[in-house]
């Protein structure tokens, strides 16, 4: 008899499955510490890379340069900087594409970004600025070589009037050079598999990475949800009813609740997930923990003896062993 194949995520090593970690730019000391801490535990998993948000309106123009060329120096991640077009003419735009790029920085989120007044408000290009996405990539890939991402919104932007003029939207930047798209969060896979079947029939081809967030707060989540656009089904929101008091609880269904939608993702042949981690790393480090990834840094490992350690130790063991042998047959 045959033995039954087990699902993909149930393999050793998940089948190697890889990942990649999204972080916002710190406003306040305390959240500095949060932020570095959560970059050092989760550093070790060797993510493919990390991203940096850009504030609204591009509040956090300094921070995210600063939070990204820091990770360029002190750890091994291959950072991406996410940037937009919003509220700033080209020439400065191009200033901070051209930082990024003699700082060691070879990624870059490209993004159109919400209008000033905030989602749901029409949006208005600066007068001298990048109008569009697509205009950013297209600069970002004419000042350097980077590798660049793109937005993508399974259940369409909401500035979309269908999903099909989103597609199309998703087309232009990939027809501009953007070379993976990241999704907008999701909680029913199904969207994204349809999804997928959609763009592919569009003929794009470049990966659309799942998009993930782990719940940390389901209320500030579905705030943050109905802003985006993106849908909480009722089963999901039932998973969360009556433990808006009860953080210790809510934290362990949260880990079930997204454990359960990267299983489901994996076994259904998804081979990257990106976490939008909101600069906390227990609950994702858990998640990748479950799907096989482990720790590589040198400090995780135990330690390896080397060949010229070992052929020390051996020596000394031998001239030990030698001097014994020689003072018990001299006093025999
Ligand atoms: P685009 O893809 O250029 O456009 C979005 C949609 O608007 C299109 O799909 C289309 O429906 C419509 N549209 C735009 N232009 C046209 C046109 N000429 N004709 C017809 N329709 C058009 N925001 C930030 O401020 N900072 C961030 O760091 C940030 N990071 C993000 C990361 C990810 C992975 C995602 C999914 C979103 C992120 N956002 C961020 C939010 C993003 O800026 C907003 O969703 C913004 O409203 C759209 O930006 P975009 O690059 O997706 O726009």
């Amino acid at each position: 008899m045959s033995q039954p194949q087990l699902p993909v995520s149930r393999l050793p090593g998940a089948s190697g499955v890889s990942v990649s970690f999204e972080f916002f730019p710190p406003k306040t000391a305390e959240m500095e510490t949060t932020l570095w801490e959560a970059v050092s535990r989760l550093a070790p998993l060797a993510p493919a890379f990390v991203s940096v948000t850009y504030g609204a309106g591009g509040s956090t123009r300094e921070r995210t340069h600063a939070t990204v060329k820091r990770m360029v120096e002190e750890t091994s991640l291959k950072p991406a900087a996410h940037l937009t077009c919003v509220a700033a003419a080209r020439s400065e735009v191009n200033a901070i594409i051209r930082d990024y790029w003699a700082a060691g920085v070879r990624h870059i989120v490209a993004l159109r970004g919400d209008p000033v007044g905030g989602a749901g408000s029409s949006y208005e290009p600066h007068p001298e600025g990048y109008h569009s996405s697509t205009d950013l990539i297209t600069a970002v890939k004419a000042i350097g070589d980077f590798e660049v991402s793109v937005a993508a919104y399974p259940e369409r932007h909401p500035e979309s009037a269908t999903l099909f003029t989103d597609i199309e939207m998703l087309k232009r930047k990939v027809d501009a050079g953007a070379d993976r798209a990241i999704t907008q969060f999701f909680f029913d896979n199904d969207l994204y598999f349809r999804y997928l079947d959609v763009v592919q029939a569009a003929g794009i081809e470049i990966p659309i990475l799942p998009g993930i967030v782990p719940v940390q707060n389901f209320k500030q989540t579905a705030t943050f949800a109905k802003r985006a656009g993106a849908s909480i089904p009722a089963w999901f929101a039932e998973r969360f009813a009556g433990l808006d008091d009860d953080v210790a609880t809510r934290r362990l269904v949260a880990a079930a609740v997204c454990a359960e939608q990267v299983i489901d993702l994996i076994d259904r042949g998804v081979t990257h997930i990106h976490f939008y981690t909101m600069n906390r790393a227990d609950l994702v480090y858990a998640i990748c923990h479950l799907i096989g990834l482990r720790a590589t840094s040198a400090a995780s490992e135990p330690k390896q003896v080397t060949n010229q350690a070992a052929t020390q130790i051996a020596t000394e063991v031998a001239t030990q062993v030698a001097t014994q042998v020689a003072t018990q047959v001299a006093a025999a």
